[in-house]
């Protein structure tokens, strides 16, 4: 045991290892500070690029689930409703959220939407944009990288909002690996059932989702957000660990009363 310590301690000191949520090793190097300011400048342009949604109802349903999740997380969150027909949503570092209409519309219930909000905070707690960054980049292209978020036509601009998860708002794929999926999956169940949302309906969220991959709307969501197989197996295994955090959070009160 203390072999393996003095091992892992040897490698992180000698490479730059951190620990995701889930306990899984990271190669992990870029300041976070600047990774943050990357969320922030693409979130402020999508801001300006795209048309925020004018609906309250929408906005206090999303606020609401919002503010319930990410109140499990601490720090300060910003959510904005996007006016856009596409079944989306995306969280960036600096914490910042953005649903789109179109994925409003699509769900069911409040729990289907705090699944996909669940699962985009878990990739940010995970760090996973730095992750897909350090293994791409070098640490003195980080503040080109800050500037290069506003040109998404470029090569380094492209590396930018694709690292961060956007890059399908600018025709630009790069998938999260599988697993990147499975970890914001798992913290994602978690962090939904803690706040007072039911678990279970993560499958049906996936499920519908996949059956939206094959009709009219974009399932822009499925192109940065692979749904593997595998997916639903592994989220029905999860399902009875988070149960209990969901069963607490009704004994003590939490019920978010959040309707579209
Ligand atoms: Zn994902």
């Amino acid at each position: 045991m203390l072999k393996k310590i003095a091992v892992a301690i040897c490698c992180c000191y000698l490479t730059a290892c951190a620990t995701s949520p889930t306990g899984r090793s990271q190669f992990i190097y870029m300041p976070d500070a600047q990774i943050n300011q990357m969320g922030l400048q693409a979130f402020d342009n999508l801001k300006t690029e795209k048309p925020i949604s004018k609906s309250t109802q929408y906005t206090e349903f999303v606020n609401c689930i919002t503010q319930a999740i990410t109140y499990e997380t601490g720090g300060d969150w910003e959510v904005v409703v996007f006016e856009d027909d596409s079944l989306n949503a995306f969280a960036l570092p600096g914490n910042k959220i953005g649903v789109h209409t179109g994925l409003i519309q699509m769900v069911d219930n409040k729990d289907q939407l705090a699944a996909v909000i669940g699962h985009e905070v878990g990739h940010v707690l995970a760090r996973h944009s730095n992750e897909r960054l350090s293994q791409k980049t070098a640490v003195s292209q980080g503040v080109a990288l800050i500037s290069a978020v506003s040109a998404p036509t470029s090569a380094l601009g492209q590396l930018a909002v694709s690292s961060l998860g956007i890059g399908a708002q600018y025709g630009i794929i790069l998938p999260f690996s599988r697993t990147h999926e499975s970890e914001a999956d798992i913290i994602g169940l978690e962090l939904m059932a803690k706040a007072g949302f039911d678990p279970r309906e993560s499958i049906n969220l996936w499920q519908k989702m996949d059956q939206a991959k094959q009709g009219q709307q974009p399932a822009e969501f499925l192109s940065t957000h692979p749904s593997h197989d595998t997916r639903i197996k592994e989220l029905s295994e999860h399902i009875p660990h988070a149960m209990p955090f969901y069963q607490h959070a009704h004994s003590i009160g939490k019920i978010p009363r959040c309707t579209k």
